[in-house]
């Protein structure tokens, strides 16, 4: 048994906070949005999260997720959900990055195959602690497939709509774990529109992206388990595949977090908010200079997991992605598709889209100037790249004939 999940410990949790307004919200209640519209983040008591948990205590545990508990919203252990969330590695790609200092940290061995294992595991945990019966979700796929996998296992009812071109094993996988999965006419926020107005008639409980508070703390993780990894000391820059935008916004939270607790300095990594040029509404709000943005139309790429025309946190990705004196970039499908190809067959690694999206990103800005060959960056790897389609490999033998084995 992993003493991570059985250690009776205390939690922290003093309240939720309007992320624009900073408005106070009860800690232990069910909540959505902000009355503002506005993301929830929930806070703790820093000071006694330093008192309870000193550093050494926390690098005896298991590398798992939940070796974080103190710093995560479940109160009561008997409501933790696992299925082996474990720390993912960080593995060099010298030969398609063209530096020996960029490290992909590679999500895809998390349950249900990609990083949405952080988010969903956190938030269904939370909603089995505050008597959740039935959830409904937009999915570009992954997110479903974390879903699906974690509430069945604690027996709540799942409700997942997804663009009818999500590919199919994502559509597949959602269904063989239990929720019940439809195919909808049009892009993740149309299936989002469809969630809320079922929420707003009291059908279901809306788990879209960032309208509940606890996949951002699952999804926070990242950032904490990079710290540990690096030694308490953070990589020069990051570069997130973005959709939501969760994993960006959550890091960013979590190093906030870690400097209260005097376990890193102020020094920050600069953000780098990945999109593909074929849906980037926060690199073009980025370019323009301005706060929120707005919704891109006619959205298209290869990367579904990035596809998303309008996101909720946009001012929370774009204010991490300045504060950090990062950028937000955009590539195309083509070096998106390069990047993939190339990481495989020189370096053994499989990406998926966004992850490859990720790496063509830092090549561009290696080749502009933007990062040096000297700094240390983390590449995120988000799904398994064994989810996506793949070149075809037609060669076959014939065992009867004659066999040139010169041209093998
Ligand atoms: C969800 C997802 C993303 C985007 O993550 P956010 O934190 O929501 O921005 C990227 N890639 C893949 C494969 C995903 O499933």
């Amino acid at each position: 048994m992993n003493p991570n999940l059985t250690a009776d410990r205390p939690t922290f949790v003093t309240h939720l906070e309007c992320s624009l307004t900073g408005e106070r919200y009860e800690a232990d209640r069910l909540h959505g949005l902000s009355r503002a519209g506005k993301p929830l983040l929930v806070r703790y008591d820093l000071d006694a999260v330093r008192a309870n948990l000193p550093k050494g205590m926390l690098t005896a545990r298991p590398t798992d997720l939940w070796r974080w508990r103190e710093l995560l919203p479940v109160r009561d252990t008997a409501n933790i959900v696992s299925l082996g969330e474990i720390e993912t590695p960080l593995i060099p790609i010298p030969k398609s990055a063209g530096s020996p200092n960029v490290l992909v940290k590679d999500e895809g061995r998390l349950p249900a195959g990609s990083f949405k294992a952080r988010g969903l595991v956190m938030a269904v945990a939370m909603a089995k602690e505050l008597g959740v019966t039935r959830i409904a979700m937009p999915t570009n796929g992954n997110a479903g497939a974390a879903l699906a996998a974690y509430a069945t296992r604690v027996g709540i009812e799942t409700i997942v709509l997804c663009p009818d071109d999500t590919p199919e094993i994502n559509v597949r996988e959602i269904a063989a774990q239990g929720a019940r999965v439809w195919r909808v006419n049009g892009l993740i926020d149309d299936c989002g529109a469809i969630v809320g107005k079922g929420a707003a008639e009291g059908r279901w409980f809306d788990f879209s992206t960032l309208k509940e508070p606890y996949r951002i703390e699952g999804k926070k993780t990242m950032g904490l388990e990079l710290a540990a990894q690096f030694g308490w000391k953070l990589p020069d820059a990051i570069f997130y595949p973005t959709g939501g935008g969760t994993g960006l916004i959550g890091m960013w939270k979590a190093f906030a977090e870690l400097e209260a607790l005097g376990w890193i300095g102020p020094e920050r990594p600069r953000m780098y908010a990945i999109q593909a040029s074929g849906c980037a509404p926060i690199v073009r709000a980025f370019e323009d200079g301005v706060e929120h943005a707005e919704r891109w139309e006619d959205a298209s790429t290869i990367a579904a997991g990035i596809r998303v025309p309008k996101a909720v946190g946009d001012f929370l990705i774009l204010r991490a992605v300045r504060e950090s004196g990062g950028k937000a970039l955009g590539v195309g499908d083509p070096a998106i598709l390069r990047a993939v190809d190339d990481c495989a067959r020189k370096d053994g690694l499989l990406l998926c889209p966004e992850g490859g999206a990720t790496l063509a990103a830092y090549r561009e800005a290696l080749r502009t100037g933007e990062v040096d060959e000297d700094e240390r960056v983390v590449l995120f790897n988000c799904a398994t790249g064994l989810k996506y389609p793949m070149p075809p490999a037609d060669n076959a033998l014939d065992k009867d004939g004659p066999i040139d084995f010169g041209a093998l």
